[in-house]
């Protein structure tokens, strides 16, 4: 990804001139990486402070972290030096990367001392007053916060995004979702490698090869949409009522996770089915709270419909919108649910640093930062 494929829009959105000091932590990482790349240009954060493992700590950024993105790596994060997890920090705002195996105590201890930690991680995602944010879907879940910031006793709290898939898989089935209603969906991905961290899957294991099983995963797929397409309501979460099946594979893509849906619709007494054409209508129409705000990094068209029969692919449609939109493709009828399609995903941008971005965004916009 080149510079000028960034999704800040700074045309549109003056640079502040004081913007708000922000942490990465888990920087050294794959998803901590893309957050320094988001972060360079963006026109309301600023890169201030980098955290990782004990391992990184007190070196260089340059020096800890194995670059391993298409653009070069920021002058000014190469020269921060590295924190350790746990260090005093002088930023509010928290992203956060870290593996999950940390990410859980490391992010109710910053939230506890009053930061707003934005994460990736899944520790945190299903918890009780936590929103799960997707926010051309749920941003009122952020009515959740109030609750998590009287349990911590400050003004700190966690809001999370998706896991990978499940950021492509909810965008897309959001709007037939409202419109119509969900009774069942059925999902088999093709995951991209960089989804599972920079060493996660040895080259040897991948290539010439599909992996069908990625741990942890289908849970993910088969229960978060269902929060984030549900309500928040006299001071609780209510799922959605739909249930989802989940197939989950490796593929030896690099970027962007694509997957196969089927769906069938809730039948309301006396009312007809919708066609195709309808559908098709109500994706490309679909638009939230970022596109209303004009938030710096929220895609003009969340969903793009993609017309030619072979696509989406990854190589070609990733990066549409500068990773911020999700592609879909091959709307037809399903001979045992009631259509299928296919939906594309940048893993590493709207599956995972840009979204937590654009949350940040939307907080900073409704005046929670
Ligand atoms: P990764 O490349 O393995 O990076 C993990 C980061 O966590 C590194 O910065 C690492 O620091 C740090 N870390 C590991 N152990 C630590 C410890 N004991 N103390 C402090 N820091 C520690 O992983 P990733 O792919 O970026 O994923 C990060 C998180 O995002 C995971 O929870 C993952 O499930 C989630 N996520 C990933 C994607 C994706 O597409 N990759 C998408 C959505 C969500 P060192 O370099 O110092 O070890």
């Amino acid at each position: 990804m080149t510079t000028d494929t960034l999704p800040h829009k700074p045309e549109t959105h003056a640079h502040r001139v004081h913007k708000i000091p922000v942490a990465v932590l888990g920087a050294t990482g794959s998803v901590g990486q893309r957050f320094v790349q988001l972060l360079e240009h963006h026109p309301w954060f600023r890169l201030h402070e980098v955290v990782a493992s004990d391992r990184s700590a007190g070196r260089s950024y340059a020096d800890a972290a194995d670059w391993r993105l298409d653009t070069l790596l920021p002058d000014l994060a190469g020269e921060l030096t590295v924190k350790a997890l746990g260090d005093s920090l002088e930023s509010r705002l928290l992203f956060s990367g870290l593996d999950s195996s940390v990410a859980g105590e490391a992010e109710d201890l910053y939230a506890d001392r009053g930061c707003v930690v934005v994460s990736n991680s899944r520790n945190h995602r299903m918890g009780a007053d936590v929103p799960l944010l997707i926010p051309e879907i749920n941003s009122d879940h952020t009515a959740a916060i109030e609750q998590q910031q009287k349990r911590r006793g400050g003004r700190g709290y966690i809001v999370t995004n998706p896991n990978c898939s499940t950021v492509g898989l909810a965008m897309a089935i959001a709007p037939i979702d409202q419109k119509w209603g969900l009774a069942k969906v059925q999902v088999t991905t093709m995951q991209a490698i960089s989804g599972a961290g920079y060493a996660g899957v040895a080259s040897y294991a991948i290539l010439d090869n599909v992996i069908p099983y990625i741990s942890g995963e289908e849970e993910k797929i088969e229960t978060e949409p269902q929060k984030i397409l549900g309500r928040w309501e006299n001071g609780r979460f209510i799922d959605a009522p739909f249930r989802t099946s989940a197939q989950t594979n490796r593929v030896a893509t690099i970027d962007g996770h694509l997957m196969t849906i089927s769906f069938s619709l809730r039948r309301a007494e006396g009312s007809s089915a919708p066609g195709v054409e309808e559908i098709r209508a109500a994706i490309e129409s679909f638009e939230g709270e970022p596109q209303r705000l004009g938030l710096p990094s929220a895609p003009l068209h969340p969903l793009h419909y993609v017309s030619d029969s072979d696509r989406p692919q990854p190589r070609l449609d990733r990066d549409r919108e500068h990773g911020m939109a999700v592609s879909i493709g091959r709307l037809r009828p399903c001979p045992i649910l009631d259509f299928r399609m296919v939906a594309l995903v940048h893993n590493t941008i709207r599956g995972a640093a840009g979204a937590a971005l654009l949350n940040a965004e939307l907080l900073e916009a409704k005046g929670l930062l």
